[in-house]
C-alpha cells in the first residue's frame, strides 16, 4: 500500500472514531455497559477467617462506582459438583458475605442460586468459601446478580426515571440484537451512569465493557 493510501485510511478511521464518540456524547438515550465478572464481597470477620487475623484487603484497581475497588486477594468457592478458583474480592468490606456468579458458573458448582439484586441474600444458595488460611461453609450468600443500572439524580432527570423504575435496554448488534427487559434503575448521588450485566448476559449479546445500550421507557414491563 502506498503512503498516501495509508494516510487516507488513517484519516478515515480517525474520522469514524470521532464521529462515533460524538454520537455517544450527543445521544442521550445511550447507557454505557459494564460487564461484571464473578466476584465476592466479604465481611471483615470472614476475611479474617479466610486470610488470617493480620491481613487486610489490598487494592488492585478502582471500579467505575466511586469507592468500590477490586482487591488483589482472591478466594476459591466450591459447591457439590465443582469449584472455581481465583474469585476476585471486591472492596470495601460489607455487612454480609456475598458471591455473585453467572448461571454458567452455577452449573459448574452444581448449585441453583436465585437471580437477585445485590444485597438480597435471603434463601440464596449455600456454598463453601476457601482462603489461604481457612475456609467457611456459608449457609447462604451465593446469587446470580440481576441486571441493573446505576445513575446519578442528574442522569435520572435526563432519562425521566425514578429510583426503582424498570426500563428496557436495547443492544443494537447487527447479528445478536438483544433487549434486556425489566432492568431496575438505582439512583444515588454517588453513582456513575453504568448498566451492570454478568458475563453470560454480555456473551449472549456479544458486548463488552464500554459498549452502549439504548434506554427505552417501558411502563409495560413494570
Ligand atoms: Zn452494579
Amino acid at each position: 500500500m502506498k503512503k498516501c493510501e495509508i494516510d487516507h485510511l488513517v484519516d478515515s478511521i480517525v474520522k469514524e472514531l470521532t464521529h462515533s464518540k460524538n454520537k455517544y456524547q450527543k445521544d442521550d438515550t445511550l447507557v454505557p455497559i459494564g460487564v461484571s465478572g464473578r466476584h465476592c464481597h466479604l465481611t471483615k470477620e470472614d476475611f479474617a477467617t479466610l486470610f488470617g487475623k493480620t491481613g487486610s484487603l489490598t487494592k488492585k484497581g478502582n471500579l467505575s462506582q466511586p469507592g468500590q475497588f477490586a482487591a488483589n486477594e482472591t478466594v476459591t468457592i466450591a459447591g457439590p459438583k465443582g469449584s472455581i478458583q481465583n474469585l476476585r474480592i471486591l472492596g470495601p468490606f460489607r455487612k454480609h458475605t456475598q458471591v455473585e456468579v453467572s448461571i454458567t458458573d452455577s452449573i459448574k458448582l452444581g448449585l441453583k442460586p436465585p437471580i437477585r439484586e445485590s444485597g438480597n441474600i435471603e434463601h440464596s444458595s449455600p456454598f463453601t468459601i476457601i482462603g489461604p488460611k481457612g475456609s467457611i461453609f456459608m449457609e447462604k450468600g451465593l446469587i446470580i446478580a440481576k441486571a441493573h443500572i446505576h445513575m446519578s439524580p442528574n442522569d435520572a432527570n435526563r432519562f425521566r426515571v425514578q429510583d426503582g423504575d424498570f426500563v428496557r435496554i436495547k443492544i443494537r448488534n447487527e447479528y445478536r440484537p438483544i433487549s434486556f427487559e425489566k432492568v431496575k434503575v438505582r439512583i444515588s448521588p454517588n453513582y456513575v451512569l453504568e448498566m451492570h450485566i454478568d458475563t453470560d448476559e454480555a456473551n449472549a449479546a456479544n458486548i463488552r465493557t464500554g459498549e452502549f445500550g439504548e434506554l427505552v421507557h417501558s411502563g409495560d414491563v413494570r
